[in-house]
């Protein structure tokens, strides 16, 4: 067992099963022993691969797609370039590379990253030595917001609840025999998943992401406010149904309670959820990350960057527009959305 395996079943000795959302803020952010918190989990060498990390085609496209929302929406000044969670911030590197040469978007902008892990903090600030940090949503100035999230909602903590009548049994984390295990709570009627009563059967499981409202109406209401808008992508679908909880390590699938703090965990993101927290602000159709990169031009640039290549530096460029784009691979799994004011379009490569 890790040394935050050995502290949380000391801790559920002590006080009590934990909820499943409680294990996950400590698996991924605990101060000393959690994931995030510890290490750059990125790359080949790392547990797991991110679209910025395939290529840099991803973070291009994403940020030539924010400055011409910029500009379609009469280049406000000064304004916020926010991402959430940046992880090596790879991506918002691309970004402020491919946006050089659109007239005014640099001298109009500040770069605002929301980023809990330190590790990680000062990998971004190796790439991004001017941005400003941040702990939470809460503290992005009040001015145009362009936000991106890629991978960040999915590292969320979420409850799960297997529905039991009219009630739920929530999922929880206790120690049988010396060993972490899951446990159902009592049924209660829950009146936050009253809505889900319509879309569930008896024994069905849903999960829950305590912080994604929160974070979803505070972007949007500065969006809405000041303009901009965000980009967010993202595994999962249109509602979360059913277990998603996946831990990952060494690029495989492993036991989400084997090594506490030493496996990443994610879950699906719910876009429904997002959607319903958009308050006044506007959401774009939900658009799979295939389809949203061929539209912004991707094979484009893919064969422009294929020119200066050869050999082993060409065929791995192949392989990385690939896995970006195609269905089979992260071009359907992954699903993107956008945030933007109701007196404005979505951003180019997503629709209303
Ligand atoms: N966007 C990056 C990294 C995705 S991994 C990429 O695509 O490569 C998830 C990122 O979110 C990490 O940087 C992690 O440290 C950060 N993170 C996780 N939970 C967070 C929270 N509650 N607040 C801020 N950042 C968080």
């Amino acid at each position: 067992m890790t040394a935050l395996g050995d502290l949380l079943i000391a801790r559920i000795a002590r006080t009590g099963p934990i909820s499943l959302a409680d294990y996950m803020a400590d698996c991924l952010m605990h101060p000393e022993h959690g994931y995030y918190a510890t290490r750059d989990p990125f790359g080949a060498a790392g547990d797991f691969t991110t679209a910025p990390e395939i290529s840099q085609m991803f973070g291009e496209l994403i940020g030539l797609s924010l400055a011409q929302a910029w500009i379609d929406q009469g280049c406000p000044a000064p304004f916020t370039l926010a991402e959430l969670g940046p992880g090596r911030g790879t991506l918002m590197a691309d970004a402020l590379r491919a946006t050089k040469a659109v007239p005014g978007f640099h001298d109009a902008l500040t770069v605002h990253l929301v980023e809990t892990s330190p590790v990680l903090r000062a990998a971004q600030a190796k790439l991004i030595p001017d941005a400003t940090w941040h702990d939470s949503v809460d503290h992005l100035p009040d001015a145009p917001l362009f936000l991106i999230a890629n991978e960040f909602f999915d590292a969320l903590p979420i409850r799960q609840f297997t529905r039991d009548g009219d009630a739920w049994r929530e999922k929880m984390v206790g120690v049988t025999d010396g060993k972490l295990g899951f446990g159902l709570s009592a049924a209660a009627p829950i009146a936050l998943l009253e809505d889900r009563l319509a879309d569930t059967k008896d024994g069905d499981l849903v999960e829950h992401c305590l912080a994604l409202p929160s974070i979803v109406s505070t972007i949007s209401a500065k969006i809405e406010m000041h303009g901009g808008c965000a980009v967010i992508i993202d595994y999962g679908d249109w509602q979360s149904q059913g277990d998603t909880l996946q831990a990952l390590k060494s690029q495989d699938h492993a036991d989400p309670l084997a090594t506490p703090g030493d496996a990443d965990l994610t879950a699906h993101v719910d876009f429904a959820a997002i959607a319903a927290n958009t308050g006044l602000a506007k959401f774009s159709r939900l658009t799979p990350q295939g389809v949203f990169l061929e539209r912004l031009g991707i094979t484009q640039r893919a064969q422009a960057l294929a020119t200066k290549l050869s050999g082993d530096a060409l065929t791995s460029h192949i392989a990385a527009h690939r896995r970006l784009t195609h269905p089979a691979e992260m071009g359907d799994l992954f699903k993107v959305i956008s945030i933007h004011p109701s007196n404005a379009n979505p951003p180019p490569g997503l629709e209303a």
